[in-house]
């Protein structure tokens, strides 16, 4: 057996255990990302959970297909058991076992996105004992959640800094509502299970040198202006606003396999992105990803408002100081901490400052 794995395990865990930790899903945001953190940390430090009210705060209540397949791939991940799995259920109740990696394929079967089913799985594999390899079908540009291209430029980008060995490969986008997309996801265990905290005090491009925005404009099953219309709108914005930009174009036929398009813009670990959808200009797509990100940068914060939620778990559970700038305290975040803090114990310190929010970590006791 690794020691270190259980050295790890024994530090997570909370003095007073052992009972089941209990999740209110009607807590902050009340969405999907309350069971993903939740069941992923479960099995990262072997406490069992119990959440109630699950996505009580969305029109359509209970586990979807992303959901539903995000749960089963660390239920196998984690040889574990899990009662309530069923859609649309409220209530679930996930007891972890060992952490193995595993092989295999994931149907979503709809358009549920990939990026938050992998959002539940990753920091899971990375603290398996071997590797993951999984193919997922689905959705990987679809609204409400982590475009693909913001998933491998920034928050893959990120987590590496941290030392996880993440690696996605596209091999076809999936839009709103056939889904159809595919992604090939490797994932290595941390070595001795241990992730480096980090620090992100400046803003990214001052660190790297990148001065420019970047982007890729993709579309499927579209004429090709499509794509080259979105990239030249959200160029133009950028470039009304000082700011230079490079952006790709990709275009997919996709034989009517599925069909959509967007743009998703960075500079640092900063984005900003648009998906589009019937009726609405390509321009107004490309202008809109501009604003968003434009928006971001003219904050003195060092991590867009996405990356910020979606790095939470992971600093809680790496050693050592981290620290991020945020420009606005959004209820994804806020909602994060707030599972975090029932299965680690670590308290998150935020500062107001002018124009951001700077939020660091504390470890408690028994670290
Ligand atoms: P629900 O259907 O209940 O809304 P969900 O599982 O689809 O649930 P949420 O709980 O709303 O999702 O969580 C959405 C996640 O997607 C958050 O982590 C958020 O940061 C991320 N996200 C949403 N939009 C973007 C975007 N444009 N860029 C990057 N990340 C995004």
């Amino acid at each position: 057996m690794d020691i270190s794995f259980l050295v790890k395990v024994l530090s997570f865990s909370k003095k007073e255990r052992k009972f089941m930790v209990k999740i209110d899903g009607t807590y902050g945001e009340g969405g999907g990302q309350i069971i993903r953190t939740a069941i992923a940390l479960a099995a990262i430090t072997g406490e069992e959970v119990e959440i109630e009210n699950i996505r009580a705060n969305r029109p359509n209540p209970g586990l979807s297909a992303q959901h539903l397949h995000a749960v089963k791939a660390v239920e196998k991940l984690s040889g574990g058991r899990t009662e309530g799995l069923e859609l649309r259920s409220t209530r679930l109740k996930f007891a972890p076992g060992a952490l193995n990696g595993f092989e295999g394929e994931i149907d979503i079967g709809t358009a549920g996105s990939i990026t938050l089913l992998l959002q539940c799985l990753i920091p899971v594999a990375v603290f398996a004992d071997s590797e993951t390899k999984v193919r997922i079908r689905g959705g990987t540009d679809v609204k409400w959640s982590p475009p693909m291209d913001f998933y491998t430029e920034l928050f893959l980008k990120a987590i590496r800094e941290m030392g996880c060995d993440v690696h996605l490969d596209l091999k076809r986008r999936g839009y709103y509502p056939k889904g159809g997309g595919l992604v090939e996801a490797k994932i290595a265990p941390s070595p001795s299970h241990q992730l480096k905290g980090i620090v992100l005090v400046e803003a990214e491009s001052k660190r790297t040198g990148e001065e420019v925005v970047k982007g890729i404009s993709h579309s499927c099953g579209l004429p090709a202006h499509v794509a080259e219309r979105q990239a030249k709108a959200a160029e133009s914005v950028l470039n009304a606003a000082g700011y230079d930009s490079v952006i790709k174009i990709e275009i997919e036929n996709g034989g009517g396999r599925t069909t959509g398009c967007g743009i998703t813009l960075w500079k640092g670990y900063k984005s900003g992105s648009a998906l589009g959808e019937r009726g609405k200009r390509a321009e107004r797509v490309g202008e809109e990803a501009a604003r968003n990100i434009i928006n971001e940068l003219a904050s003195a914060s060092t991590v867009d408002v996405y990356l910020a939620d979606q790095l939470i778990p992971y600093i809680a559970l790496a050693d050592g100081k981290s620290e991020m700038w945020v420009r606005e305290m959004t209820k994804h975040l806020e909602t994060n901490m707030y599972v975090t803090k029932k299965f680690l114990d670590v308290e998150f310190e935020v500062e107001q400052e002018s124009g951001f929010f700077a939020i660091k970590i504390i470890r408690n006791s028994s670290y």
